[in-house]
């Protein structure tokens, strides 16, 4: 990959988030949905400019479409 991405969590591909109901105290959810880790929540952190460290991780739409294409053409889609 050619030039260098911040993979924060909110921008992965694979983030669902959700509200729970079942969860009173803390209903706000944030889950996975890459087939690795099949629906477990997501690992983070979903601290402002903390990178997440998850190896699955992979930017979505939002994010690659304001991605220089050096760094968007260069990056391993799964
Ligand atoms: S656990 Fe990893 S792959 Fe899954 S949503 Fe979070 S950052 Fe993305």
């Amino acid at each position: 990959m050619s030039g260098r991405m911040t993979c924060m969590a909110i921008d992965c591909r694979w983030l669902r988030r959700t509200i729970d109901s079942g969860h009173a105290q803390s209903p706000f959810r944030t889950i996975c949905t890459h087939i690795v880790r099949d629906g477990k929540d997501c690992v983070g952190p979903f601290l402002e400019d903390m990178e997440t460290d998850c190896r699955l991780w992979d930017p979505n739409e939002r994010l690659a479409a304001r991605l220089p294409a050096s760094v968007r053409d260069g990056w391993q889609w799964q």
